[in-house]
Formats: C-alpha cells, structure tokens, sequence
C-alpha cells in the first residue's frame, strides 16, 4: 500500500496526545499466550488460597520450595538470601536480601489476602422448623443478596477446649457437602421485593442451611441440631462450645474459571486482592539477588479497615523492618522512611453495563494493564494517601522503560462512593507509596472478573519495581 503522508495535524496528535491501546493489540501472540500460561497458576492459587489462613499456608509452602527460610531475628542476612515471617497464621512477609546496603530502603509490595465473605458468629448452631442452620455476621462490603441461593463451602479453624487446633475445609472436594442461605421464591416474595435492595436479604437473614436429619430419639427435643453436632464431633471431635473459640468463614465453592469464548478472562471468588497477592508474591519468589533488598506483605484485614494485629494499621511490618535493621546497626525507621512500595489492590474497572458510575477519562480498563491509582479515598480525596507526582512519575518511567502495560484509574466518579486501600497506612509510616493493581469488575461478589492480560502485568510490574 502506498504511503500516505500524514497531515501536520495527523503528526502532532501523534506527538501530543495520549494514545493508550488494548494490550491485545500491544502484545505479541507469543506475549499473550505468557499471559494465559501464567494465569494457569494463578487459578490453582485462587481455588487453593480462599481465605487469608489458607493464603498464609500457600505462600510458605511456595516459598519453602523457592528456598525460603523462617526469618531469625538479628540474624545479618547476605545479598540473596531469603526469609519469610508468618504472623499470627494470617499474614505473612516474605523478604529477599539485597545487594546494596539496607539503609539505602526497601522496595515493598503490599497485598491483602482477607476477601469479603460470611463468618459463624461465635454460637451459630440453631435448628428451627427441623432444619439445622448456623448464624452468620458478613465481612467486608458485600451487597448481602448475592450471597443467596449459590453454594458455599466453609473454611477456617477451631480452637478446642484443650488448645488443640483442628483445619476446616468442606465444599471443595468433588464429594464434599456444600451449603447455601436460603432466599424466597418470587411467587412469594412480593413484599420481600418492596425492601430496599441493601435489606433484600438481612443481615440476620444470611443463614446458613447446614442439615435437615433428625438423631432417632425421642427422648430429645432438637433431633436435627443433635445430628449435625454428632457429625461435626465424629469429623473434628468437636462440642458445640468449641464454636466460641473458632474462625470460620463461608466462601463461595466455586472453582476459578476462565471466561469468554477467548478465554481471556477469569471469574472467581477473592479476586480482590489474590489478583495482587498471587502476582506480588510471584514476583518475590523469582526474584534473583536484587540491588534493593524486597519485600512482599501479604496482609489480613484489609476489608474491615486494616485494624486488629493482623492487618497494616497495626505495627507488625514496622516492628518486622526495625528487627531486620537492627542486626546491622541501623534505625528501622529510617529504612522505612528511605523505601518505596507498591500498595498491590485492585482497582474497579468500566462495566459496559452501567457507565453511569464512572468518570470514563480516568476509570481503569479490562485489558489495559495494571493500574496505578495515584489517591482513593471519597468525598474530596478523604481517607487516602495521594501519592506525590515525583513517585508516580518515578513509577511510570519505570514502567515504560520495562514495557510493563500501564493505565492510570480512578474509583467511581467523584461523590458516587469510593474506597479505600493499605497505601494510606504505609504512607503514614513516611514511606512513598502508590496503589498499583488489576482491574476488576463485579468486586467484592461471589464472583469476580480480571483479564488474563493485566494480572500478567500486575506480575510484570512487581518484578520490574524489586529488581530496579
Ligand atoms: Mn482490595
Ligand atoms: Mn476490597
């Protein structure tokens, strides 16, 4: 075809003006076929890592693999050694030592591995009208009636009278027993259709059915609820006291899956922010004897606030630092102030479907690469940290130069809502820190959807960011 001369305005707007494009048009068919071969394991951690305990479990048995060791206080590490500190079960550090002197900072990625879900309250057991049921108090922000009528499986740990901690886990084996909240048919659910949809199903409504047989014996009332503890007391040698002392969550049973007739997509529970964790701690496994020395936080209680000794409003990765400076004589507080992190969350992508809800200029896109979200927060920037034009153009130089595929991405419209992350913590440890994480649409559901293309990004851009 012929050449034709482009336009002195043709050639400007070149020049000047953005021009971002789909990453399948960026990327070669070898790049993309990368992107789907990567996300095969990410999918196995998505079914195998569904609650934070399980993610902690995950993540050091990886890192185990990669010649991790538990992290020994005052212990002087060398370049490319490799530690990993779990707290409390429900968090976890993981660090490789760098070449360069520790007082030249740190580079840290932070992800969260708690998810929005529905957790026993402490005495949930119950049988009423001869079914068996178990209460429930919902974690993080869900919209409650999606949480209906789909099958759940139940995951934790309990704590019995005598100390000894027994792992639960039913609903993910093929032959394994789901559960479900029950929700009403239409036919009858006329005035139930008249609540607001915040009230559609209640928050004392989330029950969860749990059995239905009677324990043949007429000597005692509750037949049903005596069954199913019989049950549990056969499986885990429990007594229904021992629920006091028990975390258990109910999740989505659900296996990772991909979408579309492409395939370029995954649906799954806990996308936020195992998109994050997954590809951060991908990222610290692979990393080789870098200059800076590298950290990935995967942390709990993100979806509540971050508060409690387990999440990043707490002083646990403070304290993790300090004892890492300590053993060469420096402040701990001054490698903090010296570091640089990637708060590693998702951000909400445009959904075709309702447009209305996002500002389209600044939204992030499926497929346009991980994004980087310079403030959260609502209602005039509230509740964020805004990460200084110096960092984030730190950040995109970086990206560039690595030809990691970046967009930038805001949450909502200004005044529709908002959020929050981890990043506004570690910036109030004086640290510099921008949010930097995949697009996803239907957050916090059962169900949530990421692109293969920007999870392999998100991966890309942790990796560039430790060896830089
Ligand atoms: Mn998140
Ligand atoms: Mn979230």
């Amino acid at each position: 075809m012929a050449d034709k001369k482009k336009t002195e305005g043709e050639l400007l707007a070149d020049k000047l003006l953005s021009d971002h494009k789909h990453g399948g048009l960026l990327l070669s068919d070898k790049e993309l076929k990368e992107c789907s071969e990567f996300c095969e394991g990410y999918k196995s951690y998505l079914d195998a890592a569904k609650i934070e305990r399980e993610a902690v479990i995950e993540a050091v048995r990886r890192a185990k693999e990669a010649g991790f060791k538990e992290f020994e206080r005052g212990k002087k590490y060398k370049a490319g050694d490799k530690f990993y500190f779990v707290n409390r079960g429900k968090a976890v550090i993981l660090g490789v030592m760098g070449k360069l002197d520790l007082s030249e900072g740190i580079r840290l990625a932070a992800a969260h591995i708690d998810s929005p879900r529905l957790d026993l309250k402490q005495n949930p057991l119950y049988e009423d009208m001869e079914l068996a049921l178990f209460k429930t108090h919902y974690y993080g922000g869900i919209k409650k009636y999606q949480w209906a009528a789909i099958p759940l499986a139940l995951h934790g740990v309990i704590i019995k009278a005598d100390g000894e901690s027994v792992a639960v886990n039913i609903g993910e084996d093929e032959n394994d027993p789901v559960f479900c909240v029950t929700d009403l048919l239409p036919h009858l659910a006329q005035q139930q259709m008249k609540r607001t949809p915040a009230e559609l199903i209640k928050g004392e409504e989330l029950n969860l059915l749990v059995g239905s047989m009677p324990f043949k014996d007429d000597k005692v009332s509750k037949k049903v609820k005596l069954n199913i503890m019989r049950i549990l007391n056969e499986k885990y040698g429990i007594v229904e006291d021992d629920f006091m002392s028990a975390e258990l969550e109910i999740v989505p049973q659900f296996k990772a899956k991909d979408i579309g007739f492409d395939r370029s997509m995954i649906g799954a529970y806990g996308q936020d922010d195992s998109a994050c964790a997954y590809t951060a701690l991908e990222a610290i496994l692979n990393i080789k004897k870098p200059d800076h020395t590298c950290i990935t936080v995967l942390t709990d209680k993100e979806e509540t606030g971050s508060d409690g000794n387990t999440g990043l409003n707490s002083s646990y990765l403070k304290y993790f630092i300090d004892d890492l400076a300590r053993a060469y004589g420096l402040c701990g507080h001054n490698i903090i102030s010296d570091s640089e992190c990637l708060s590693a969350d998702v951000n909400s992508a445009v959904d075709p479907t309702f447009p209305d809800v996002t500002e389209n200029m600044n939204a992030s896109k499926l497929n346009y690469g991980v994004v980087a979200t310079k403030f959260t927060g609502a209602r005039g920037k509230s509740g964020t940290s805004d990460a200084s034009a110096e960092f984030v153009g730190r950040v995109r130089r970086l990206f560039d130069k690595n030809g990691v595929i970046w967009q930038t991405g805001e949450l909502g419209k200004v005044d529709l809502g908002g959020g929050g992350t981890v990043a506004q913590f570690i910036a109030n440890l004086d640290m510099e820190v921008i949010d930097v994480g995949v697009p996803v649409l239907c957050m916090h559901a059962p169900f949530e959807v990421t692109a293969k293309i920007d999870i392999y990004m998100a991966y890309k851009a942790f990796s560039v960011f430790f060896a830089d």
